[in-house]
């Protein structure tokens, strides 16, 4: 049942990981702040008019896929093979709609490509190459290995390869996400990514997994993660913490905080975003920052480091 007094949220992350202020110039800090900003004015418009959550977060993390900063779309890290698979997800908290794409490497904005499996095919997830060729046929917009490809993820990559023992060189995640409430009381999940830097072997994170990396129940809330996916998928995080403020009772920051530690426990570092289909809205993280934001009625903020 709708909610006509609910008042919208709507909650970004932009990766997490050691994101510290000497490890930012402020010309680095400034960008990021100024785009997150942008990135949360588009979704906020939309809820701001009575638009649907579902419509706000595809259309805030399109914002920062196509933001180069960002690992997603434009910007996404490097394969070992030096090629782009990129894995996004969408849900919606109204039905339990989901749509999901791993391992995309031509198609401009995958949020949308997960939005088009979810409501125009008979499945949830389509991956690599069958992926691209679902996002040709219904004429999503294409491009180049060129047009996602930057400098900045290049030399991450040879940094990642110069050190074989480290996993991903950069520890700063970068996953963009979006989850909103509508002034409906309807819930709704994006995520997605370019994966960890020197990915092998057509690995998958979390990112793209229904209920572990993006999960929207209008029962409870939307969630979106970011951090190392491996423990991500084992902790099951997004649907955990929907799943704990439905049957426990949980407050929305508990919930995210028990699981936020369990991932610690566990051995990974990462954070999410959360808002419930009430209104409230939580971020955890146990890296040193995250990049993130909020909008409501009230304005937007933005902030990258923990103490901020
Ligand atoms: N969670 C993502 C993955 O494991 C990485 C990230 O958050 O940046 O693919």
């Amino acid at each position: 049942m709708s909610d006509p007094s609910v008042p919208w949220k709507l909650v970004i992350h932009g990766g997490a990981g050691v994101i510290e202020r000497h490890l930012l110039s402020a010309d680095q800090e400034g960008a990021v702040r100024a785009a997150l900003d942008h990135a949360l004015r588009t979704g906020a418009a939309i809820l701001d008019a009575g638009g649907s959550a579902l419509d706000a977060v595809e259309a805030t993390a399109r914002e920062l896929e196509d933001d180069q900063h960002f690992n997603a779309g434009r910007g996404s890290v490097f394969t070992y093979q030096g090629t782009i698979e990129m894995d996004a997800a969408i849900m919606d908290g109204r039905n339990r709609d989901a749509g999901a794409v791993a391992g995309v490497s031509a198609t401009r904005n995958p949020v949308s490509l997960a939005r088009m499996v979810m409501e125009g095919s008979p499945h949830v997830f389509l991956s690599r190459e069958g992926a691209d060729q679902y996002s040709r046929d219904n004429d999503l917009e294409q491009a180049p290995p060129e047009y996602f490809a930057t400098p900045e993820r290049r030399a991450a990559l040879e940094d990642m390869r110069a050190q074989p023992d480290v996993f991903d060189a950069d520890l700063k995640y970068g996953t963009v996400g979006a989850v909103a409430v509508d002034r409906n009381g309807h819930v709704a999940a994006a995520t997605s990514t370019g994966g960890l830097t020197g990915k092998r072997w057509a690995r998958i994170g979390d990112s793209p997994l229904i209920g572990c990396g993006t999960y929207a129940d209008d029962r409870s809330g939307a969630v979106s993660c970011t951090g190392a996916g491996e423990y991500f998928i084992r902790a099951t995080v997004a649907q955990e913490i929907c799943a704990r403020m439905r049957m426990l009772g949980e407050d929305v920051q508990t919930a995210a905080d028990t699981v936020i530690a369990d991932v610690g426990a566990l051995g990974g570092t990462g954070g999410v975003i959360v808002v419930t289909s009430s209104g409230e809205a939580a971020f955890a993280f146990n890296t040193p920052g995250m990049y993130r934001g909020v909008a409501s009625a009230a304005g937007r903020q933005v902030a990258i480091y923990a103490d901020e």
